[in-house]
């Protein structure tokens, strides 16, 4: 056992769209060498072809490459769903938080959250 844990209860000022590096390293983004210059500032679906608008797009935060140059992935809300549920699975699998109760664990929550958009 890991003694008493504390977890902040109610109060989440977290918004939709709100990732944390944890959240985006799950997400698995691809290798930005590989991308266009349209994919790298965001104006493409960084898992596909389809031009994103404001609305159908889900910002990935911005991102260092290797070479230290940033670019601003943005995903469309398909690809986002799908990537999240493979991250979810993924996550689920090792983390001790979401055995005991997955709603008390912030990167559950927020990749539940991206996959459920894909519904709505
Ligand atoms: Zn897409
Ligand atoms: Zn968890």
């Amino acid at each position: 056992m890991d003694g008493p844990h504390l977890w902040l209860q109610g109060g989440y000022a977290m918004s939709v769209t709100y990732m944390s590096a944890d959240v985006l390293a799950l997400l698995d983004l691809p290798d930005p060498s590989g991308l266009t210059a349209d994919q790298r500032r965001g104006a493409v679906c960084v898992w596909g072809p389809e031009p994103l608008t404001g609305e159908s797009a889900e910002g990935l935060g911005e991102q260092v490459d290797e070479s230290g140059e940033r670019w601003f992935p943005r995903a469309c809300k398909k690809h986002t769903a799908k990537h999240a549920h493979g991250a979810l699975v993924a996550h689920a699998a090792i983390c001790k938080q979401c055995t005991d109760d997955a709603d008390a664990c912030d990167i559950h929550r927020v990749l539940y959250r991206l996959v459920r958009q894909e519904w709505r």
